[in-house]
């Protein structure tokens, strides 16, 4: 896939970058935040994007989710809490698994295990999907329905948290999620350019 200095070579990678800058990702600063070690509301910052990593057109539901992520170990994760505020479903229906008061700050309570280091001041969206249908390669598996699900839960974000930047797990762990380069996808639907994350740590 072209990298999206490739396809927009004019774009500022990052808020902080200067121009000419664009290939020197990992020296921005990222502001690695520890979730367990403060009980207060932090300022939200990034929405997440992910996905389930099941093949394509496989029904996973909320249960099933919770359970891989908090279940003990050897059965689950053993998290204390489940991964993604938002689950969208294969029929584009939407599972909210953690309740969001919608403003500025990550609560103590809004806080769902996503990405190591970054949850406190994070809200997480999952798919379900990313997989191809051998189990084998990572692939966009999105429906329309659940693309349009996911454009809604977007919206309904920044309408009232405009400044926050939007971007894929893959962005910050190097992981094949959520399968498709968040940045380029937001680039072409016209979301605002500010709240397109473009830092991609592990290219
Ligand atoms: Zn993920």
């Amino acid at each position: 896939m072209l990298s999206p200095t490739t396809l927009f070579p004019t774009i500022q990678v990052g808020d902080n970058t200067q121009p000419g800058e664009e290939h020197n990702v990992s020296t921005r600063p990222i502001h690695f935040q520890k979730t367990t070690t403060h009980n207060k509301p932090m300022h939200f910052q990034y929405l997440i994007i992910h996905c389930t990593a099941t093949p394509a057109g496989r029904w996973v539901s909320p249960e099933d989710v919770k359970r891989w992520h908090t279940a003990p170990i050897p059965y689950g994760n053993g998290w204390k809490q489940v991964g993604y505020s938002d689950l969208i479903l294969l029929d584009g229906s939407r599972h909210q698994f953690v309740k969001h008061n919608n403003d500025l700050t990550i609560d103590p309570f809004e806080i769902t295990n996503g990405v190591a280091g970054i949850n406190s001041i994070s809200r997480h969206l999952c798919y379900v999907g990313g997989l191809d249908k051998t189990f084998h390669k990572a692939q966009d598996t999105r429906t329309l329905q659940q693309i349009e699900t996911m454009l809604t839960i977007i919206h309904e974000v920044l309408t009232y948290a405009p400044n926050i930047k939007i971007a894929g797990h893959n962005q910050f762990a190097n992981k094949a999620c959520p399968s498709f380069f968040v940045p380029t996808w937001l680039k072409q639907l016209g979301i605002p350019e500010h709240t397109i994350e473009w830092r991609n740590l592990f290219r």
